[in-house]
């Protein structure tokens, strides 16, 4: 049983404020349970908190204020407020600013907002007409079911007024009601279906696993096709069977109607979502519904596993290897990481599903701390794409034309079969680079350490680090020459410029994620080339994230090196998932597919490893260079970022910090730096890192907390630190 604190006694709270510690109350009138969120006076304002246990004395106990409601929704859990603490101890992060991840749910308290809704009445119409008549069927089809007039309207096919005229005689009665309603009951049993061998085992593991309602975390590899949802889904169902709720993290959510469509079809009713293009009444309700348990199944962004669930049995983390679940700005945290955190807290099973698993899950479960499933084949008829180099020495290719004759003519053979082709290239924009041809000087973001991005389409200049935009300008902003900018380099805009001339009788359709203003004409977009709307469709890395095109079996990857440049020690791991993930889009259904990369380097180690060399290989091989340097998965590492106007302050406290590394020798570990940050300058500040890297074991935290507990911040100097970054 929780603690209960009866009115007048003392409790801790904490609050979303920036403070650094629980603050001392008086349990209100009527008393409070721990984990009660209520609204306590800070200063002159109310704001909201959480009772996070009994009070910690030291105050005036004559100037304790008492609490001043105790908010309408059910209280934290303990397990919660644990994962929390965990959690921002890992993460090195106060706990106030991990309690406003857990209460992204405007109006929470509030009482419930309602709204207008329509059944079927006793009464009967006057006069019936034919959409009268599909009005009242459509409501009785619903049964006790309310729907909005909206609703209503649209299940008949009629107009809202047909609707209203049939409410004077009342055949439709409106009434009010919350917006709250819960989600429609799930039921595992409705769509499953008839399992291969292999499928069917890791079906099995996963089943015991959930009957055990203890942690487990479960790597499922399999290519992409071989029916990896279709097995986590029976996990899913497990988890409902048993009465628990479980979450589905998915990378690239606007990317989920798809999705969502399927979990319908086998449970039979639509999961609740959560991520930033859920609207603020519907979040709200997903909250409350998650935390009362009537929403079995959510389905989310990372966010979403700071929700409040009730009884949480599974947490899936699809494509675990993906680069978005990682937080890059407020609290740096890990969601594939914090997911098995919380499981391991909550007693629940995580299943983490990758055609290409990240190095650290691979090394996880050849250490034998998570248990490894794998689906070897395509499911079906659908086999794996025959993958290709493209030697591009040898191709005769203009200037400024990226697109070898090898290529086109593959793609020449898919138009005359009526299939679709993806031209790959991870390259948003019309041209990476605009360069003057008087002078020789490119154009570059005067507010960050980045070029500008010709985007032809929007007509403009834009930094894909900070967003700043301006025309695209016809004079040299360096030595004022007339007309003698040029782009230099392909991104997708030039690509579909040149496939249009190319193959002038093609429909061509680029997929980028700035080319939509929203998400939902994105999944227009994407709907209609499913549909057979595009011919030839260019891409950026959007279009490896699993989603299906059945007509599409060619792949052609217009610069398979892209990724190899540079010296981050994680490019190989990136290319090879990417390349694999790309190239596995193609032949998805019955018509088998090929997948041609463009390289100037075919017999690099990674080309080789992604043209289906030995896989394990190159694993265990990636996994000996990283084990050697001692760095992650095989050592830890943790970045600091200082960022700030003056860029001599900022290094000075880079330096300052550098030197002063005692707590960090102490356990072992070793600072690295200060350099300038992997991207070094965003919005006029300067960032510069240090790296501190230590060996496995080491209690990083820790020492990092005590090194850093000096720093005092002066002017608009900020420090952020990163456990685990992504890249070093
Ligand atoms: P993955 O998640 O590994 O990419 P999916 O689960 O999406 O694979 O499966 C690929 C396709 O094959 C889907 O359309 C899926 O419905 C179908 N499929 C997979 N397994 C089965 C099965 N046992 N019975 C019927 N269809 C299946
Ligand atoms: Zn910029």
């Amino acid at each position: 049983m929780d603690a209960f604190f009866a009115e007048g006694e003392r409790v801790g709270v904490l609050t979303t404020q920036p403070l650094d510690r629980v603050l001392d109350y008086r349990a209100p009138e009527g008393g409070c349970f721990v984990g009660a969120f209520v609204e306590v006076p800070l200063g002159p304002r109310k704001v909201l908190g959480v009772v996070w246990g009994p009070g910690q004395g030291g105050f005036d106990a004559a100037k304790i204020r008492p609490v001043i409601r105790v908010l309408d929704a059910a209280p934290m859990r303990e397990e919660m407020r644990l994962f929390l603490e965990k959690a921002g101890a890992y993460t090195l992060t106060p706990l106030p600013a991990m309690l406003r991840l857990a209460t992204r749910a405007p109006g929470l308290g509030d009482p419930p907002s309602m709204r207008k809704v329509y059944r079927r009445g006793e009464g009967e119409p006057a006069r019936m007409t034919d959409a009268r008549r599909r009005v009242l069927d459509a409501a009785e089809e619903m049964g006790g079911l309310a729907l909005t007039l909206k609703e209503l309207a649209e299940a008949a096919g009629v107009t809202s007024s047909v609707v209203k005229g049939l409410l004077p005689g009342g055949a439709i009665v409106e009434e009010e009601s919350p917006r709250d309603t819960p989600f429609p009951r799930l039921d595992p049993e409705l769509g499953g279906k008839d399992l291969t061998e292999d499928q069917a085992a890791a079906v099995e593991v996963l089943r015991e696993g959930q009957r055990a309602g203890r942690y487990g975390t479960v790597l499922l590899k399999g290519v992409t096709g071989s029916g990896k949802t279709e097995v986590y889904l029976e996990a899913v169902a497990e988890a409902l069977r048993q009465g628990r709720q479980a979450l589905v993290l998915l990378p690239e959510i606007a990317l989920s109607a798809e999705f969502l469509t399927r979990l319908a079809a086998r449970f039979g009713g639509r999961p609740a979502e959560w991520h930033s293009g859920v609207t603020m009444t519907e979040r709200r309700r997903v909250w409350k519904m998650v935390a009362e348990g009537q929403a079995q199944v959510v389905v989310g962004a990372r966010s979403a596993l700071f929700l409040p669930f009730r009884s949480l049995g599974l947490i899936v983390v699809d494509e675990e290897h993906d680069t978005s679940y990682k937080q890059e700005d407020g609290v740096l945290y890990n969601a594939r990481d914090m997911a098995v955190l919380r499981a391991s807290i909550l007693g629940a099973q995580v299943v983490l599903a990758s055609a290409t698993p990240s190095l650290e899950s691979w090394a996880n479960a050849e250490a034998g701390k998570y248990q490894r499933l794998e689906l070897v084949s395509r499911f079906g008829p659908a086999v794996l794409p025959e993958m290709r180099a493209i030697d591009m020495r040898r191709e005769d290719l203009p200037a400024a034309r990226w697109i070898s004759p090898s290529l086109r003519k593959a793609v020449v053979a898919r138009l005359e079969r009526g299939e679709q082709a993806l031209l790959f290239l991870n390259r948003r924009g019309y041209a990476p680079v605009t360069l003057c041809r008087a002078c020789g000087q490119q154009i570059g973001c005067d507010h960050c350490d980045a070029r500008m991005v010709e985007h032809r389409f929007l007509k403009r200049l834009v930094c894909h680090q900070c967003g700043e935009s301006r025309p695209i300008p016809t004079v040299c902003p360096h030595c004022e020459a007339e007309d003698k900018l040029a782009p230099v380099g392909p991104g997708v805009e030039r690509l579909a410029e040149e496939a249009t001339a190319l193959f002038p009788e093609a429909r061509v359709a680029v997929l980028s994620s700035d080319l939509y203003g929203t998400a939902r004409e994105l999944k227009a977009q994407i709907e209609a080339i499913a549909a057979g709307g595009a011919d030839i469709i260019i891409g950026t890395q959007l279009v490896a994230k699993g989603h299906n095109f059945p007509n599409l079996t060619l792949v052609g990857v217009i610069d398979a090196d892209l990724g190899l440049q540079g010296s981050d020690l994680r490019a190989a791991e990136r290319t090879f998932q990417l390349m694999r993930q790309v190239a596995g889009r193609a032949g998805r259904a019955e018509k088998p597919g090929q997948a041609l990369l463009q390289t100037y380097q075919p017999e690099h180690p990674v080309i080789r490893a992604i043209l289906g060399g030995d896989e394990e290989a190159f694993w265990a091989a990636e996994a000996e260079e990283r084990r050697a340097a001692g760095m992650p998965p095989y050592g830890r590492l943790a970045g600091v970022i200082l960022s700030g106007e003056d860029m001599p302050q900022v290094f000075d406290l880079g330096n300052w910090l550098a030197r002063n590394d005692a707590p960090l020798r102490q356990v072992g570990a070793q600072v690295l730096g200060p350099a300038p940050a992997p991207i070094a300058r965003v919005r006029g500040r300067h960032r510069v890192r240090l790296l501190v890297k230590a060996p496995k074991g080491v209690a990083l935290q820790g020492a990092i907390g005590a090194w850093l507990a000096p720093v005092r911040l002066k002017g608009d100097l900020r420090l952020a630190v990163d456990i685990d970054p992504q890249s070093f």
